[in-house]
């Protein structure tokens, strides 16, 4: 064996072992997906499979008969290309359906026949290199127009996998590109290692980032959300607070909210008809707060917002209407229909507040709407750091 016998040799065996890298990770992240995300991960499992069968064929096609790895090489490269969009569209819930099969079948059938076509009547092999290319480099595309069309709920994972599909692209048809310069088949045979190369490792790297950025976006929402209510947590907002008031030139007011009674109505009814009211509670002070309030549970049934930039006439109007809004709710609960009331305290704050003083400031004005009988809003004096 000549060096370059080896040096080939060894290229082509490091396509493979990528290929089959690609395949050790996307079966074991798809091992812990469910749903559509579990589909999306098999998809791309089955892209990295093909490809490496589709490669390794192409690459021995000079020991096998002619036809048969066109027909086989060629066939599984448009099958990989399909394997990668059922993966974006499975991602993005689109259901793969029978006639998107179909659709594979035919064209699979058709660039078959064309290479077929081409191979037998005109030994033609650059336009067979120019129908695979342009094929796949459509299908690729396809994909980044899946990502493009969903770009408003794309994370970081997501865009990068679309420049993964557009990397695919690039890959897919450069061998042509080439070709059409320098029609020379040792160049196919370079151009095709290199490109594999490129489009195996970035989009290995793009695919596998996609499932860790959804899990990194994942534990990042359930670290700053509550539960049982879905609002922001005390943590999330004492930092945010934090953000707006010391680091920022911000200041507004901030309002406390603690249900009344809220013992008896567990005593009465349950624990499960207070886990309602609580949530229904939380879900009318956020629909009736202006847009870029931040509103917060703050603990139990205790309601923390911030209302940035509006003084305190403004935010007993938005807190005004809360009250009466929860005083006038009734909950249907298996038990019975609960009614509630809440007692606010308000606090106007301004620039570089600490958020300690801040929250003591509308903490003192609850104690005082408690003390004055409840179902009741009472501001405070301003804070100010
Ligand atoms: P007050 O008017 O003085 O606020 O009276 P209260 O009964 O609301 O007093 P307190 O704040 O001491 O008690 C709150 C109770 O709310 C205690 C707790 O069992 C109940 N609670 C807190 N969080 C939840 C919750 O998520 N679900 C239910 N069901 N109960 C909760
Ligand atoms: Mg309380
Ligand atoms: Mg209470």
């Amino acid at each position: 064996m000549t060096a370059f016998d080896a040096v080939t040799l060894a290229s082509i065996f490091n396509n493979i072992i990528c290929s089959l890298i690609g395949c050790f990770f996307l079966f074991q992240v798809s091992r812990n997906q469910a749903g559509h995300k579990r589909k999306a991960a098999t998809y791309f499992f089955l892209c990295f499979f093909f490809l490496g069968v589709a490669f390794t064929l192409m690459m021995i096609r000079v020991w096998l008969p002619v036809s048969f790895s066109i027909f086989t090489a060629n066939g599984l490269y448009v099958t990989t290309a399909y394997m990668m969009l059922f993966g974006f569209l499975s991602w993005f819930r689109i259901p793969v359906r029978g006639i998107h099969i179909l659709i594979m079948v035919i064209n699979i059938t058709v660039i078959i026949t064309a290479m077929l076509f081409f191979y037998l009547h005109y030994r033609s092999f650059i336009t067979r290199v120019y129908i695979g290319g342009i094929n796949n480099a459509t299908l690729f595309f396809l994909c980044f127009v899946v990502c493009w069309h969903h770009r408003a709920q794309c994370g970081k994972g997501e865009k990068l996998a679309g420049a993964g599909a557009l990397v695919c692209v690039l890959a897919s048809l450069i061998p042509s590109l080439l070709m059409s310069v320098r029609p020379e088949p040792a160049l196919f045979q370079v151009s095709m290692t290199i490109t594999q190369n490129l489009g195996c490792y970035f989009v290995l790297g793009a695919l596998l980032s996609l499932f860790l950025f959804d899990q990194i976006d994942w534990h990042y929402r359930r670290s700053v959300r509550d539960e049982l209510t879905g609002l922001y947590n005390r943590r999330y907002f004492n930092e945010q607070l934090d953000r707006l008031l010391v680091r920022g030139s911000g200041k507004g007011c901030l309002a406390l909210f603690d249900i009344d009674h809220f013992k008896k109505v567990n005593d009465t009814f349950g624990h499960d008809a207070g886990d309602l009211a609580v949530q229904r509670v939380a879900r009318e002070i956020q629909e009736s707060l202006p847009p870029g309030a931040l509103v917060a549970r703050y603990g139990g049934e205790e309601f923390v917002c911030f209302l940035p930039e509006s003084d305190e006439p403004l935010a007993r109007h938005f807190l005004e209407h809360i009250r009466q809004k929860v005083s006038d709710l009734a909950v249907e609960t298996p038990r019975g229909s609960v009614a509630v009331t809440t007692s606010i305290g308000l606090c106007q704050v301004l620039p570089g507040t600490p958020v300690s003083q801040a929250l003591k400031c509308a903490d003192d004005a609850l104690y005082q709407a408690k003390r004055a009988g409840r179902n009741t809003l009472v501001s405070a004096e301003t804070a100010s750091g």
